[in-house]
């Protein structure tokens, strides 16, 4: 098995033993999608384990969203406002499909890892983030998977590309150099490497 969807696999068992011993029901339901208007933060093996999952819809509407997402980065990338900028533009995940994930078997560690007993209102970025309202464990525990893929990235690449996901998914649908130098001057050249919001090559 791609030792990405492994991961995703473990962290669902994970979680589930641990919400089970610990008696905590999250609020989280389908149909709502609140964290979905977020900043979702990817590594490149694990869009790459995603990739093949995409319909040729999805993939369609990446390179339509694409480009946006891209232009709101370069714009905001060094702004510490970005975030709020780029919530209240009220755009969600492009691969949200009517109030549900659709990826939702190959959905990214970060969005496993976001779980709430809360009021899903809290989860609107608008609300700001609360401390407290997202449940901090399962978060250490998706964190942790998500370290263990980036060490995985790097000893199959010799470094690691860590993006928003729609512009990152976007990019490898593009074509993504696979040297870190050429990486560097590629994202470099689209104007979305670095500063606070921006992609990071490690
Ligand atoms: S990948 Fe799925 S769960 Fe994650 S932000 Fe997008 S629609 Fe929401």
């Amino acid at each position: 098995m791609n030792p990405v969807e492994a991961h995703w696999l473990a962290l669902e068992a994970d979680l589930a033993d641990y919400l089970a011993k610990k008696g905590i029901a999250p609020s989280c339901r389908a149909g709502c999608f609140a964290c979905c208007f977020g900043l979702v933060t990817l590594s490149r093996l694990e869009g790459e384990a995603l990739l093949p999952h995409l319909s040729q819809a999805q993939r369609a509407k990446l390179r339509k969203e694409g480009p946006k997402r891209l232009a709101l980065l370069r714009e905001g990338k060094d702004d510490p406002r970005f975030p709020g900028r780029y919530f209240l533009a009220r755009t969600p995940c492009p691969l949200l499909e009517e109030g549900l994930c659709g990826v939702y078997p190959w959905r990214p560690l970060a969005c496993r890892g976001l779980l709430t007993q809360g009021d899903p209102r809290l989860c609107e970025p608008e609300a700001g983030l609360k401390q407290g309202h997202f449940l901090p464990t399962p978060w250490r525990m998706a964190r942790l998977r998500m370290e263990a893929v980036w060490e995985e990235e790097k000893r199959r690449y010799g470094f690691l590309v860590l993006g928003e996901l729609a512009t990152l998914l976007y990019l490898l649908l593009s074509g993504f150099p696979g040297e870190r130098k050429e990486a560097e001057t590629f994202l470099e050249a689209l104007g979305i490497l670095g500063g606070r919001w921006g992609f990071q090559v490690v």
